[in-house]
């Protein structure tokens, strides 16, 4: 059978013209043509990500860099935010590199609120926070902006923002907030292959690191920016993953982001409305809803393991049965990267085929 396309919310399709741009006869690292890639991709990188600073180039998953955050920034105190399966973990990543950390935790399907991050910075001692802004197990976009100004009012304490399922779909003010690092894998938003993250430091990020002992290499941010400055990485990048990411950068900026986010706003209400036919629910409430993927409740109680074989099986899309603790409960439908209009038509006609059998 041949593979699925994908809807799952991450890694998610890849168009062909990300493979062919992929596909290049292989380069050295440490010369040239490397460098001029590199600092090719800053000015469209930047603007995406809406930062005069550069962006870094990790050659991991976001978690790489999430673990990172931690490494470099904190010496004293971190405060996670948790709220569904990936900011629950960073509390955990953090305890397992040996600091010292506190959460708030709200149920899976809420927001952080930022009144109550105020109370908890204001009782003292921490030096870190990381929040994520799409939670994508559970479909809840953050009210970022609020969480950061919070954070601002607290000084030698930064912030750590994971963008991953929300960066390139939505504007996220980087630079203009005072986010202190800014990260991102780029299976799901971007739209490319699994491979590398993208990240950007702060002045201030900057200078914590320089006192923060215990840092490592792989993910030593001071690394990347003395690497950074000579337009190279600290280790050999997976070079054909920044090919990939060359491409997509011009692509994005030639639909133009404001287009982008539209276009998003656009299919993730498509993909509301297909469930609100049938009555699924919302799992995230009105108000902190994702705009790249739909967490819907299986408030009908279909047999999702079932209906997702019976769509792949019969129209080969791919949709999520549901992460973590709410598998099952809870099935995701993304709408993130390349799709427009016509292509989420094509996977609900899918849908609407097969899920009358298990209603
Ligand atoms: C997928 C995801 C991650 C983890 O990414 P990896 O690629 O597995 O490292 C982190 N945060 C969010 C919000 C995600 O969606």
């Amino acid at each position: 059978m041949s593979k699925p396309k994908l809807f799952i919310p991450g890694p998610i399709n890849v168009s062909q013209r990300t493979y062919a741009a992929m596909n290049q006869t292989m380069i050295g690292h440490r010369g040239k043509d490397f460098e001029e890639l590199y600092a090719s991709i800053q000015p469209g990188l930047r603007e995406i990500v809406k930062t005069t600073r550069p962006v870094y180039l990790s050659t991991s998953s976001a978690w790489g860099v999430m673990e990172a955050c931690v490494r470099n920034l904190v010496q004293k105190k971190v405060l996670t935010l948790c709220c569904g399966a990936f900011s629950d973990k960073w509390f955990s990543v953090a305890k397992s590199c040996g600091k010292e950390a506190e959460k708030i935790q709200v149920e899976w399907g809420e927001a952080i609120d930022p009144e109550v991050v105020r109370a908890k910075l204001a009782e003292g001692g921490f030096d870190l926070v990381t929040v994520v802004h799409n939670e994508t197990s559970t479909g809840v976009m953050n009210p970022i902006e609020d969480i950061v100004k919070v954070v601002k009012e607290f000084p030698g304490v930064l912030i750590a923002v994971d963008t991953v399922s929300s960066i390139t779909a939505v504007p996220v003010e980087t630079e203009a907030l005072g986010i202190d690092v800014l990260l991102a894998g780029v299976q799901k938003a971007f739209a490319l292959p699994p491979g590398i993250s993208v990240f950007t430091l702060s002045e201030e990020a900057v200078k914590r690191a320089e006192t923060t002992e215990g840092r490592g290499y792989y993910f030593d941010f001071l690394e990347f920016v003395k690497n950074g400055a000579k337009n190279n990485t600290p280790s050999t990048p997976a070079i054909s993953l920044i090919w990939g990411l060359k491409d997509k950068v011009d692509e994005i900026l030639e639909e133009g982001l404001e287009k982008r986010y539209a276009r998003h706003e656009t299919l993730n209400q498509m993909v509301k409305d297909w469930g609100a036919k049938y009555g699924f629910e919302n799992f995230a409430p009105e108000g902190c809803q994702s705009k790249t993927l739909v967490t819907f409740a299986n408030n009908l109680d279909i047999d999702v393991p079932a209906f997702i074989k019976a769509v792949r099986n019969k129209h080969n899309f791919l949709i999520n049965g549901g992460y973590g603790k709410v598998k099952g409960s809870t099935f995701r439908i993304s709408n993130m990267g390349d799709e427009t209009v016509e292509s989420m038509k094509e996977l609900f006609a899918a849908l609407d085929d097969v899920l009358p059998d298990f209603l």
